[in-house]
């Protein structure tokens, strides 16, 4: 047992001790002045008609030891009348401070509302009393979305003010009858009876609370926004009601997975909960595992893409996308884990480990094919990001200027310093950027002429549809041209067909990729290609390589290959 716990026990016992030792003082002192009462009575019967009679002169005065005996009993009732004043006055003050402390224990300190304790029994009394009332009840669990990056970039007084004004607001929306709890950070929980006929008034309460919160939150002259998703819950979805507070428990977890279904589907919106989503969920938690088990054991490839100067069909290098070849499940593309990588925190190692073995991969091509390799806004967000690149280069002996690192559009509207810092220092070293699905973002036009990219890709949506009749010819041509203007090479991804190839050709000098080259291939594929082009690394050159740092960006060596 711990010091503290035989501490508190000893404290315990002393304040155990010392209220007994006072409730004997109280009984005793019950006791006298009970006593003194009853002898008051039988004393002043006596004495008093003889003092009054002393007074008018008709009688001697009473005897001494009568008059004191009265005196003393005197006493004694006003010391016991002392006393018990003394008593009512300290058992209010107790029952006020229980009071107090019970209210502290059941609500939460920051917001006024209730805790999760606190919720979950009124949550289960109202469960065993709608079994006699006929009605239903709403359990709705609601998460704020970006709450983390409100902490981490305004601090946590910004993040406690965005708290506090979104529990004013739901409490605001509430009907009388309604319960809402704070269960712990930026969770928060209502539960609102309802007819079970009328379940349209809490879709109506649930859209009311998403738009209110989203209105910005106004703190030491910023502004603040916010958005919430939010999961629901119905009483109708207990089959069978169980004793204590293990049905409210269960209804709070299915609005939980309710609520998560939003976060997944777009957050800032609400969903009821349906029994799908459970098992939705049980996928997901198998992926986590899965993807946690196969980083692990090596479960995760880099496979290959060709990319191509249009005008020559010459080969100049390959972008790597992850695979991830699991046992369970076959091939599973990146658009399904590396979401998931990101959000259980597991991408910077993810993609560690790709990149260092498309390094080994691509040292044995020949030095003029360049390795692009895809970097997640998660990553960008380390500030210890591109020297963890650099000295990964280092490590694998790889030239940093054969090295093309592609960031998307969603990482300049994050952290702009950072990123224009990080790929300062990634360029220094001779490592060339390139923005990647240009044209689904928002970077404005003065972000690409001040980051100093070296390149920009355009996005398939837009490229693959040329030449269709929905044709985007006109767009492109614009992004070309600009291209141009910014003296920024381009590469059009997504080229699937002649046609296709033919539009783009026309517009000017670009690099491409797409289906029509081939799709993505594993690295002994890609040894192969090389192979019948004879682009494979030359095996005398590579005991000399030695790493290009230093070098500011320069055009690649030429000698591309035609793609066969
Ligand atoms: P992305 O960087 O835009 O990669 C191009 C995607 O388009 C690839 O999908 C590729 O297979 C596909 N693609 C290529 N040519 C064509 C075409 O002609 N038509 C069509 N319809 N699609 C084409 P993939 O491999 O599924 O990758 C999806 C996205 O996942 C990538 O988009 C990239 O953003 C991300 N990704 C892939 N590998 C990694 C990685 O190692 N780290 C990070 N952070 N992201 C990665
Ligand atoms: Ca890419
Ligand atoms: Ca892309």
């Amino acid at each position: 047992m711990s010091d503290f716990s035989t501490a508190s026990e000893r404290l315990q016992a002393k304040a155990r001790a010392r209220q007994s030792a006072r409730r004997e003082r109280d009984i005793v002192t019950l006791g006298i002045a009970l006593a003194a009462i009853i002898l008051f009575i039988s004393t002043a019967g006596v004495a008093l008609p003889m003092m009054v009679r002393a007074l008018q002169g008709t009688s001697a005065a009473p005897d001494l030891v009568l008059t004191n005996a009265l005196l003393l009993n005197i006493a004694l009732i006003l010391l016991g009348w002392n006393r018990y004043k003394a008593l009512t006055a300290e058992l209010k003050r107790r029952c006020a401070s229980e009071e107090e402390a019970r209210r502290l224990a059941d609500s939460d300190h920051l917001t006024g509302c209730l805790n999760r304790r606190s919720l979950t029994i009124a949550l289960a009394d109202l469960l065993a009393e709608r079994m006699e009332r006929e009605r239903a009840l709403a359990v709705i669990a609601l998460d704020l979305d970006n709450f983390k990056q409100i902490n981490d970039l305004n601090g946590h007084m910004a993040g406690d003010e965005v708290l506090q004004c979104t529990a004013r607001r739901i409490a605001a929306l509430l009907p009388e009858d309604g319960l809402l709890a704070r269960l712990g950070g930026d969770e928060f929980l209502c539960v609102v009876p309802y007819h079970p006929q009328m379940q349209d008034r809490i879709d109506q309460l649930a859209s009311r609370v998403i738009e209110n919160v989203a209105s910005p939150v106004k703190h030491e002259g910023m502004s603040l926004d916010v958005t919430i998703s939010v999961g629901i819950a119905s009483s109708k979805h207990l089959t069978q009601p169980t004793e204590g507070t293990a049905s409210a428990q269960k209804l709070m977890h299915k609005a939980d997975i309710a609520m998560y279904h939003a976060k997944k589907h777009g957050k800032n919106r609400y969903y009821w909960f349906e029994v799908s989503m459970e098992n939705e969920l049980r996928f997901r938690n198998e992926l986590e595992t899965g993807i946690r088990k196969g980083i692990a054991n090596g479960e995760f490839k880099p496979y290959y893409e060709q990319q191509v100067d249009l005008e020559t069909g010459k080969l100049s290098g390959f972008e790597m996308l992850a695979r991830w070849e699991s046992p369970e499940l076959g091939v599973v593309g990146p658009d399904i884990f590396i979401p998931i990588a990101e959000e259980i925190g597991v991408i910077g190692e993810l993609s560690e480990r790709l990149i260092a073995q498309a390094f080994e991969d691509a040292k044995l091509w020949a030095h003029e094919i360049s390795l692009s390799v895809n970097i997640s806004p998660v990553q960008m967000r380390d500030p210890w990001f591109a020297q963890k690149l650099l000295k990964l280069l280092v490590k694998h002996n790889f030239p940093a200027s054969r090295l093309d690192v592609e960031i998307t559009e969603s990482c300049l509207h994050e952290n702009v310093g950072m990123v224009r810092s990080m790929i300062t220092s990634l360029r220094n070293q001779g490592v060339h950027i390139s923005l990647d699905d240009f044209g689904t973002g928002y970077s404005s036009l003065s972000q690409l002429r001040t980051l100093p990219f070296d390149r920009l890709k355009i996005d398939r949506t837009f490229i693959s549809e040329l030449g269709s009749e929905a044709d985007t010819g006109k767009l492109v041509d614009a992004i070309v041209s600009m291209g141009d203007g910014l003296n920024l090479p381009i590469t059009a991804e997504g080229v699937e067909n002649e046609q296709v190839l033919e539009a783009l050709k026309s517009m000017g000098k670009l690099k491409g990729q797409g289906y029509h080259y081939g799709k993505p291939e594993p690295a002994e594929k890609v040894l192969e290609r090389l192979a019948a082009l004879d682009l494979l690394a030359d095996a005398a050159a590579d005991n000399v390589t030695e790493i290009e740092f230093g070098a500011r960006p320069t055009p690649r060596p030429g000698g591309d290959a035609r793609v066969g």
